[in-house]
């Protein structure tokens, strides 16, 4: 079969099944599942492949760990939800050793224990050749509480809890010193060591999932729509604007940029605002609200949602007119 592309995938899954109308299935961050109790239960599932999502050389078993955790978390933050019981899968390669699967769980458990998640399950797996992760995680939220991709309306202020671009920006630095010990580029290139490299990867490698940010925001009513940032906001803001109905105008240099990123990109010549827009594994909230609305968090207004249904940006300020978010085909 010749690849579409992986939400063309996705909808010819979907379109296989059809689930009660009280449950909310595939297309948003979670499914969520009302139960008897009065709670909605969130359902999170993550795939984290060697060579696609990490390199196992550049990467520390505990870094490993903590990202898997914490993409999957994120997935629940962003609807608004508590974190509560993880399962892990796990397919490893010949040779790994017991001490390399203690770290890892060091580091998923490091995150678990700080946002109130424990392991209840998983399978393991002898893999021929790559590292494979699955994480499937639940949490709950109030009934009729968790918001969704689609809520957004017109006049809405479009916003994200924090800066962007530094996760791009951290990874760009590990392959260029991934290069570097391989020598394949000159010594003529900045060093990739120093706080401000430290800080962007570390934010590539270890993202802090904003839970608390997220239930915050879902309790505000005027709150309409909200996802997490793991493909770039080129990319995930169109899902909000796809499931809504609705288009965007972006202010590009209301995008908060860190002091870290503008200055390791002076030194190397890279673009911030194209790795803040297109780069992803931010993991910070994206969400839309009333004006007027005014969340207790730190947050910032980027633009507005406008009227057209075929999910458009118009991106302003910029020298480009279309930017592309991460896709896996
Ligand atoms: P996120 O980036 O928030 O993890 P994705 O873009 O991976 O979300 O997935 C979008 C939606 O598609 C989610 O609701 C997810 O559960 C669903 N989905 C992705 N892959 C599959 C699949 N193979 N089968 C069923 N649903 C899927
Ligand atoms: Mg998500």
């Amino acid at each position: 079969m010749a690849h579409t592309g992986e939400f063309d995938l996705i909808e010819r899954i979907s379109a296989r099944f059809d689930p009660a109308p009280e449950v909310t299935g595939i297309g948003d961050d979670c499914a969520v599942i009302p139960q008897k109790s009065g709670l909605d239960t969130l359902v999170t599932t993550d795939l984290l492949i060697e060579d696609r999502h990490f390199l196992l050389g550049d990467i520390s078993p505990e870094d490993l760990g903590w990202k898997s955790a914490a993409v999957n978390i994120s997935d629940i933050a962003s609807m608004g939800g508590k974190a509560e019981s993880a399962f892990l899968s796990i397919a490893l390669p010949p040779g790994t050793a017991a001490q390399w699967v203690d770290a890892f769980i060091g580091g998923f458990k490091a995150l678990s224990d700080r946002c109130g998640v424990v392991l209840l399950g998983g399978d393991t797996s002898a893999s021929p050749d790559k590292l494979f992760i699955n994480i499937t995680l639940l949490g709950s939220c109030p009934h009729g509480k968790a918001v969704r991709r689609s809520g957004a309306r017109e006049g809405d202020l479009v916003c994200v809890t924090g800066p962007l671009g530094d996760s791009a920006g951290g990874l760009k630095l590990i392959l260029e010193r991934s290069a570097r010990a391989h020598s394949e580029v000159s010594d003529s290139l900045p060093p990739s060591s120093g706080d401000a490299c430290e800080t962007l990867i570390r934010r590539h490698y270890r993202p802090e999932p904003k839970i608390a940010e997220g239930q915050r925001l879902a309790a505000l009513a005027g709150l309409h729509a909200m996802m997490d940032i793991s493909d770039g906001i080129a990319s995930d803001l169109r899902h909000i604007l796809k499931a809504s109905g609705v288009s965007a105008e972006i202010n590009l240099s209301d995008i908060p940029l860190s002091a870290e990123l503008l200055s390791i990109c002076r030194s190397r010549g890279w673009d911030a605002g194209e790795l803040a827009v297109s780069g992803g594994e931010d993991y910070e909230l994206l969400f839309t609200m009333a004006p007027g609305t005014e969340p207790d968090i730190p947050y910032w207004p980027i633009g507005r949602i406008v009227r057209g249904n075929e999910g458009n940006i118009r991106w302003i300020g910029g020298n480009k007119t279309e930017y592309q978010g991460f896709t896996h085909f």
